[in-house]
């Protein structure tokens, strides 16, 4: 019934091999689809027993279908253990905790319209991820958890359209990168205000270790996060932010991961620093176990030892398909290192891959049956090369897909050859604003536009940025409409006829309390490939 437990440690003095894993994950989903059926021997406790709120973590929803949505809280161990109701033994499994919730058509919650119980296991971190089914498509509703005689904060999410319906518009946000170090969540707390149906974030959700800028506020604990303990600590400090609880609570979020949910830049089994593939694995294991405990994700995203499943199609009627991709998990190491340097012969090797085969081909197949106005590709790393250094020897981030350029030709003429509506790539990772047309061949200028990609820039990461504008990186790059440094998120209101992306920046970060402001306004019209400033 364990998840995580001893044996992983043990695993991890005599090594492991791929079969351990396998047996593993089979262990976890068994425990998971048994605690569903089997009512668990829990505590019902009718007065409150704890010593404090055990909600610190807040409330959240995600992976909004028209019929339902899943609703996310934690309770937070040390509360549980203070209070003695669980024991503290590290590493022993402690009974499971009954939470309630509920779902309701108004804030007040007086037409209830679900409500059920979950348990929370010590297994899973205490963490709760209740599916709920049967509510109407396309309407806001209000959610709340209690446990032990104690209520949760309330959280508002919205059910998606109805499957064939073409809803006027839909609008959400994309966001990602929140080194807690480098920034206050400023730009959550305003997303948290915006009148939204839905967040996309693109990871960088934490990050595993301290970058060489000086801090404004410190990650507590080791500076490395490396076992399961570590990244649940490094989640629930983040998750500790006011800011960050508010845009959780203000809608549904989809959410995929990047690199510092596990270590910079790894790439499949591969990591920066000396780890073996094998010891990585383990390491992977915990950060994709940590991340779910703390995220909204459906059981269909549990880890199975080292492997989640993060790429998901999500769709908003007849007007919007959402791809999460995941960028990290199946691809082949960096050609040449990792850093902004000349493309060396290994970017042009086509059995290279970013998404893998299977990605690849689920991604093909879900474009070619999509038959929403707009297609979005939920991505990490930049899409559109942005060459850099000097004329005759340019210079490209080879972590994203400019080092893998045969993947990214193959992924750009399937878009075209699939005929999807509207393609438009929203992009993380880089911690700068880039609007760029994309084309199946950028080295062609008369190559036609075949869609947008919209690159968000980080919440905080790189700290306060500035307002360049990028005048010669867009020189350089005829594909790019505007750069920016500035932190925040972007906003997108989709119409079937027009898609709007505007900017949503703050002029620091280093300190709390930064206005929010629109540093730029893009539209693209259904149909018509490229995008105006607006
Ligand atoms: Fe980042
Ligand atoms: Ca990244």
């Amino acid at each position: 019934m364990k998840i995580y437990d001893e044996r992983w440690f043990d695993l991890y003095a005599r090594k492991l091999t791929r079969r351990d894993l396998l047996r593993l994950g089979r262990d976890a989903a068994a425990c998971i689809a048994l605690s569903t059926v089997v009512p668990p021997t829990s505590r019902v406790l009718r007065r409150s027993r704890l010593r404090a709120n055990p909600f610190a973590s807040g409330v959240a929803s995600g992976d909004p279908l028209d019929t339902g949505v899943v609703l996310w809280t934690r309770l937070d161990p040390a509360v549980l253990e203070g209070s003695g109701l669980i024991g503290s033994a590290a590493g022993r499994a402690g009974p499971a905790i009954e939470v309630r919730w509920e779902i309701a058509e108004d804030d007040a919650f007086r037409r209830i319209a679900r409500r059920g119980t979950a348990s929370a296991l010590s297994e899973l971190g205490y963490s709760v991820h209740a599916e709920v089914d049967g509510l109407q498509p396309g309407r806001e509703y209000w959610y709340r958890f209690d446990a032990a005689g104690e209520a949760s904060p309330i959280g508002r999410t919205r059910t998606a359209p109805a499957p064939r319906s073409l809803p006027d518009q839909l609008r959400f946000a994309f966001a990602s990168c929140q080194n807690y170090e480098y920034g206050f969540f400023t730009a959550h707390r305003h997303l948290s205000a915006e009148p939204l149906d839905l967040v996309v974030h693109l990871g960088d959700y934490i990050y595993e270790r301290r970058f060489p800028r000086l801090p404004v506020r410190l990650h507590e604990g080791v500076v490395e996060v490396k076992s399961l303990a570590e990244y649940r600590a490094r989640y629930a400090q983040y998750r500790a932010d006011a800011d960050l609880q508010a845009a959780h609570a203000a809608c549904p979020w989809i959410v995929t991961n990047d690199d510092h949910e596990v270590a910079n830049n790894f790439a499949g089994a591969i990591s920066e620093d000396d780890a073996s593939p094998a010891e990585f694995l383990l390491r992977r294991a915990a950060a994709y176990q940590a991340y779910y405990e703390f995220m909204p994700l459906r059981r269909s995203s549990l880890p199975q030892g080292p492997d989640i499943q993060l790429f998901r199609r999500l769709d908003f009627g007849a007007l919007l398909r959402i791809h999460v991709l995941d960028t990290r998990q199946f691809r082949s190491d960096q050609a040449c290192g990792d850093g902004v340097k000349p493309r060396c012969a290994a970017t042009l090797d086509a059995a290279r891959t970013m998404l893998g085969d299977t990605q690849e081909a689920w991604l093909a197949a879900g474009l070619r049956t999509s038959g929403a106005r707009w297609n979005v590709l939920a991505n990490q790393v930049m899409m559109a090369p942005a060459a850099a250094g000097s004329e005759d020897d340019p210079t490209y981030r080879l972590d994203t897909w400019a080092g893998y350029v045969p993947a990214r030709n193959r992924l750009l003429s399937s878009i075209a050859a699939a005929q999807a509506s509207n393609p438009v790539v929203i992009t993380g990772d880089i911690h700068l604003s880039w609007v760029a047309e994309l084309k199946t061949d950028f080295d062609d200028p008369s190559s036609p536009v075949m869609g947008i990609e919209f690159v968000g820039t980080s919440l905080t990461s790189g700290g306060d940025g500035n307002d360049s504008n990028g005048e010669e990186q867009i020189r350089r790059n005829p594909h790019m409409k505007f750069f920016n440094s500035r932190r925040g998120y972007v906003v997108c209101t989709v119409t079937p006829a027009g898609w709007t992306s505007d900017y949503r920046t703050v002029p620091f970060v280093s300190r709390p309390g930064a206005p929010i402001e629109t540093k730029a306004r893009f539209v693209v019209e259904s149909g018509r490939p490229g995008v105006e400033r607006g």
